[in-house]
């Protein structure tokens, strides 16, 4: 009835669905996650549209997903009743990449070694493309909710190219149909599909069945109390919305009616992929009003510095008609905001006093997120400050203190915080920089990243005391320390000396003055704006613009 047309994938894809069929993998069955991951997405699409007032096509259609398999044939057939996808769509969603990071993790992908971990594959937004894992071919039926929607088949054997056909009026939703390599014919056999279903899809909020049999309990766990929940549940939940195979770090999961209506339930990851290389991460929160998905990573729902989180806000209040729009102007959504992220980092707080430990491994992995909303995002500046840690001279090595430790033990006389960067505790303790501290006692904070310094600089003060960069030029230390060997130049011999000195350094000095700070080093570099490494990430800035 009508023609086939064949397409490219986008270079990208192809690159993946390369890597993809030539490679052996560990874990390969997580396609099957992905794959019923999209199916309940889409579904969870087709309930919002119905819920807000859209005209849909077959609208009485149970929303489940059906799992067929066939020994026979060496099929495995997947089927929801979702949101579809109209020809536009599935060129779009299935043959081009969206993802930010999805380019740097094929990349990865390429470089690392004989066996591929597809683990993160769902978290960078090509989690479809594990299809091909399974399957030498894939045949794609689908239809779109729009009541004039035309149905069409898709379908590749993942080399480089795809096809698309218009087909005869299908019912609404798709169905994917996998043809199983060889290898991969225990994919056909219910057991097995059971079993990972249950494995790995088991907080899926639509019922899956396999071959007729329904394998999963639906609940919205966020909704149930505390004490009906097991470590174990809440585990299982946490893969299954973050796309991980590993448990979290954290959890807080809490309720509250006033100032608003709120259900959340949030994990932080074991990663931080971000240091992996692969670019931003997206928002992690799933907004839901009374059990029904609002928006999937919902970008304002949380500050951009809380990106790491993943998890569900629920708030009854929410209209259901809300848009993706209004969303950003809602003043609702910037109360839920503020009321998650408050309570959040209370969390954080408290698990930084009962657990210092498991908060050590958490700073390591994601203090980089703190800092950043430290520095940027002025209404949480209090709390987080609290939650900054650093190394310092009274620390051990990879021990580290808060702002609130160091006020504590603050000498007697001493008026501010100091800080002084280096590469390393090593050479830090080994530079001029801390001479005049350690004849004071008074404590220095260790700073490691340029970001540290740009951070302390901006917040500028804690709990009143001034945050001074240890080699900034005037410091201001109340008696200066006078050596009392003065076997020194002094006079015009001083000023000649320094005249030397400045003619032999030139511009690379503004100033060449006698020292009262030192007390065995010979020399000392000064920084007359801030600190040298705040001096270099302005040199960066400026070298930019
Ligand atoms: P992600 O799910 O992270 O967006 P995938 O590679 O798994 O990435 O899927 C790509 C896109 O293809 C989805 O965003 C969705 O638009 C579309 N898609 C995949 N499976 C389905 C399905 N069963 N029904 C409707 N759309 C789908
Ligand atoms: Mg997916």
């Amino acid at each position: 009835m009508s023609t086939t047309e064949t397409k490219e994938f986008q270079t990208e894809i192809r690159q993946l669905l390369d890597i993809v069929i030539n490679s052996l993998y560990t874990d390969r069955e997580i396609f099957l996650r992905e794959l019923v991951s999209n199916a309940s997405d889409a579904m969870e699409k087709v309930r919002f549209q119905q819920l807000s007032g859209q005209d849909i096509l077959a609208k009485d259609i149970p929303l489940e997903i059906q799992i067929t398999t066939n020994e026979d044939e060496h099929t495995l057939t997947i089927t929801d009743a979702g949101i579809g996808m109209t020809k536009d769509e599935l060129t779009e969603n299935l043959g081009t990449i969206a993802h930010s990071g999805s380019k740097a993790f094929i990349q990865n992908l390429a470089e690392s070694g004989d066996k591929k971990d597809m683990n993160l594959i769902g978290q960078f937004g090509v989690g479809f493309y594990s299809a091909f894992m399974a399957a030498e071919k894939v045949t794609l039926y689908t239809r779109s909710y729009r009541p004039e929607a035309k149905s069409y088949i898709w379908e590749s054997e993942g080399k480089g190219s795809y096809t698309i056909e218009e087909t005869d009026p299908l019912t609404r939703g798709t169905r994917l149909v996998l043809h199983l390599k060889k290898d991969a014919e225990e994919f056909a056999k219910p057991e097995t599909v059971k079993r990972i279903i249950k494995q790995y899809s088991s907080f899926v909020p639509y019922p899956v069945s396999v071959n007729g049999e329904k394998v999963n309990t639906v609940q919205a766990l966020w909704t149930k109390n505390k004490n009906e929940i097991s470590d174990e549940d809440y585990n299982e939940f946490y893969k299954f919305i973050a796309n991980a195979y590993d448990g979290p770090r954290f959890r807080l999961h809490f309720s509250s009616d006033a100032p608003i209506n709120i259900n959340a339930l949030l994990f932080v990851p074991h990663d931080n992929i971000e240091k992996f290389g692969f670019g931003r991460m997206d928002a992690g929160v799933n907004l839901y009003c009374k059990k029904v998905l609002i928006q999937e990573q919902a970008k304002d729902i949380l500050p951009e510095w809380l990106r790491f989180v993943r998890g569900v806000v629920d708030s009854e209040e929410l209209p259901l008609n809300i848009s993706r729009e209004t969303m950003q102007d809602s003043a609702l959504v910037a109360k839920l905001n503020k009321v998650v992220t408050t309570r959040f980092l209370k969390y954080l707080e408290e698990q930084a006093k009962n657990e210092p430990e498991k908060y050590k491994e958490f700073w390591d992995e994601f203090g980089i997120f703190l800092k950043e909303g430290a520095a940027n995002d002025f209404t949480h500046r209090t709390e987080l400050m609290k939650l900054l840690r650093f190394e310092s001279s009274k620390t051990e090595a990879d021990k580290i203190m808060s702002l609130s430790d160091y006020v504590g033990r603050m000498k007697e006389g001493q008026e501010a915080i100091y800080y002084v960067n280096g590469p390393s505790r090593e050479v830090i303790e080994a530079g001029p920089y801390l001479e005049v501290f350690r004849n004071k006692d008074y404590e220095v904070i260790y700073t490691r990243d340029a970001i540290d310094d740009y951070v302390l600089n901006t917040i500028g003060e804690f709990e009143g005391k001034k945050l001074i960069s240890a080699d900034q030029a005037d410091l201001n230390l109340t008696e200066e320390n006078q050596t009392e060997n003065k076997t020194g130049l002094e006079g015009e011999e001083l000023k000649s000396f320094n005249e030397w000195l400045k003619g032999i350094l030139g511009t690379k000095v503004t100033e060449v003055r006698e020292s009262k700070r030192l007390v065995d080093s010979p020399a000392i570099m000064l920084s007359p704006f801030g600190s040298h490494s705040m001096q270099r990430m302005m040199q960066l800035v400026n070298h930019n613009l």
